[in-house]
């Protein structure tokens, strides 16, 4: 019939645009101006079909469009996500550059800061430059330099040039030294309660306002007898202006330079210097170093050094989440997670392990933008990215978690080959039937005796009794209104999912945040590759770790 016909393409296309649902209204609006006639009975059919549409996956419906030989763009154009234009920012003269400090492995914030700033480079043909801020020999360790080098590449990032603050030291003490003439800076030798007590009141201490400074005997001093301070205003309501510390005595071997340096510059110095020196026009920072900013022009000032378009951006924070190094390490250092690649982290490593896609970060951290408004954001919204990604490009299979075992009365035997993905050509893979399958113990709670239901691409199956296994009996293979359930035959392979859970729960580690699940799949699993992304159908889509036994890492469903 015309009606039903015409109703059942745009149920299709409708449901297919919002996510397998039609609605009904619109349905009609449609079937309406394309068809004229008895309105009530028209209406009575567009009910029916879009009833039956609806209960179709979106797979099916994808498929049944596919014959019908409509072509939906499903909104899939790919989303540039655009950067504002930079203030004084020329073509051509852009330098922008990320300084990770080598003391742990980078995590999704500094995927946001990093992409931010080889994204502006790229969009001012500039430059962009990899600095390694490794001041504080107690923190810094050899092994991050490479490790961060690795995780910016697998991101995408690509730098122009790299170099350690550590190598310019000499540059640092030599400019340190001016200020100090020029009166910008001071030698202070109060001990570290007193300095804190001082600024508290808004006092200033008699080393300010020594006439001769002892440059070359601080040098000798030792750890904790002095450090060299910024001549700021100890009245400033601004405290990070409160003379603050740009120099302290650091006793430890550092990783590249070993013992050369027992003097080392902080943030507020070595940042303001490099950026000026290396050529930088617009350094990002997060939003947290706003007060300090003034700490950072003074010192630029004082050189008579160039002054960088100082940039802030906010600090990505996810729920439930340690976007930080500072609150990674530790789950790392007492055993509470598996290591800095933990499924459970935001860290690239957790991330990539779970197989979150480099381009959905990338896409994620753009759509967050360089605004200063803090938020914590729901990892559900880097999924959503990853999900239509994977979707594209993820093989599908067969798997039931907590498997209970089906055994199918008169079965035919076959051999059926089934598509690797729906609507995208990826292949086929073939699958022997006899009667005896495995069911997932979710899809058996929902059976019960004198039920039918659908092995999926396979047949239907009467239910007969049900007791700790099930036992059908075959009804038919042609296409009936039943429940589709996924199933694996007896040539399975046992496999663990790993499901990882926010890390924390009311700001606490929490423990039972890993929940392994033991299934069975279809054997063809054997044949992907380690570290392959695929969807377990009505499941979700699953890293593959191969090292003997075949292990899954749930991404997300
Ligand atoms: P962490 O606590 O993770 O060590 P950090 O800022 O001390 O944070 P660095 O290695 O010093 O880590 O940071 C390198 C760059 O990454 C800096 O420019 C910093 O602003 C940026 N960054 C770090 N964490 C975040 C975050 N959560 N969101 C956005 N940018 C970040
Ligand atoms: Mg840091």
């Amino acid at each position: 019939m015309d009606v039903e016909k015409i109703a059942r393409k745009h149920a299709l296309i409708n449901a297919v645009k919002f996510n397998g649902k039609a609605s009904l209204k619109s349905v009609i609006g449609k079937v309406m101006a394309e068809f004229k006639g008895e309105a009530k009975e028209i209406i009575k059919i567009i009910k029916e079909v879009v009833e039956e549409v609806n209960k179709l996956s979106l797979e099916e419906q994808k498929e049944e469009i596919k014959k019908l030989g409509i072509r939906i763009d499903e909104g899939k154009k790919k989303r540039e996500i655009k950067l504002p234009p930079l203030p004084n920012a020329k073509k051509g003269e852009v330098v922008t550059r990320f300084p990770p400090e080598p003391n742990g492995y980078l995590h999704i914030g500094h995927a946001k800061a990093a992409i931010i700033d080889y994204e502006y480079a790229k969009m001012y043909d500039g430059i962009f430059i990899l600095r390694f801020d490794d001041t504080n020999p107690l923190n810094e360790k050899k092994e991050f330099y490479e490790a961060q080098k690795e995780d910016l590449k697998w991101l995408g990032v690509e730098w122009d040039k790299e170099y350690r603050t550590s190598d310019n030291i000499p540059k640092h003490y030599e400019l340190a030294k001016e200020m100090i003439e020029k009166g910008c800076a001071y030698i202070c030798t109060c001990r570290e309660e007193e300095i804190r007590k001082n600024r508290r009141l808004g006092k200033e201490c008699a080393c300010r306002n020594r006439k001769e400074q002892p440059w070359d005997e601080f040098f000798k001093m030792k750890e904790g007898e002095a450090v060299i301070r910024l001549k700021g205003d100890m009245k400033s309501p601004n405290t990070a202006m409160r003379d603050p510390i740009l120099f302290r005595i650091i006793d430890y071997p550092h990783p590249i330079h070993g013992k050369r340096f027992r003097v080392w510059p902080t943030y507020d110095f070595y940042g303001a210097i490099e950026d000026s020196l290396s050529g930088v026009t617009h350094p990002f920072r997060t939003k947290e170093y706003e007060l300090r900013d003034k700490v950072y022009f003074y010192i630029l000032n004082c050189l008579n050094l160039r002054k960088p378009n100082l940039m802030e951006f906010s600090r990505l924070a996810i729920k439930g989440m340690p976007v930080s190094k500072r609150k990674l390490k530790p789950l790392i250092e007492k055993g509470f997670v598996m290591g800095w690649d933990d499924p459970r982290l935001p860290t690239l490593r957790g991330l990539k392990r779970r197989g979150i896609l480099p381009d959905a970060i990338k896409e994620f951290v753009l759509s967050q933008g360089i605004s200063k408004a803090e938020s914590v954001v729901a990892f559900e919204n880097l999924e959503a990215i990853n999900r239509k990604m994977l979707d594209e490009v993820s093989r599908r299979f067969f798997f039931v978690s907590e498997p209970i075992k089906l055994f199918v009365e008169n079965a035919p035997e076959k051999e059926v080959a089934l598509k690797y993905h729906p609507s995208i050509d990826m292949g086929k893979r073939k699958i022997k039937t006899n009667g005896n399958f495995y069911i997932s113990s979710e899809d058996a709670k929902n059976l019960e005796k004198g039920k039918k239901f659908r092995l999926k691409d396979l047949y239907n199956v009467i239910v007969k009794n049900k007791n700790d296994m099930i036992l059908g009996s075959f009804a038919g293979e042609k296409l009936m209104d039943v429940p589709k359930i996924q199933w694996v035959s007896d040539e399975f392979i046992k496999v663990k999912v790993i499901i990882a859970m926010p890390p924390f729960k009311n700001g606490l580690f929490n423990p039972d945040s890993l929940k392994i699940i033991e299934g069975y799949a279809e054997k063809n699993l054997k044949n992907v590759k380690n570290g392959e992304i695929v969807q377990f159908e009505r499941f979700g889509f699953v890293k593959i770790e191969k090292n003997g036994s075949i292990v899954g890492i749930l991404t997300h469903k």
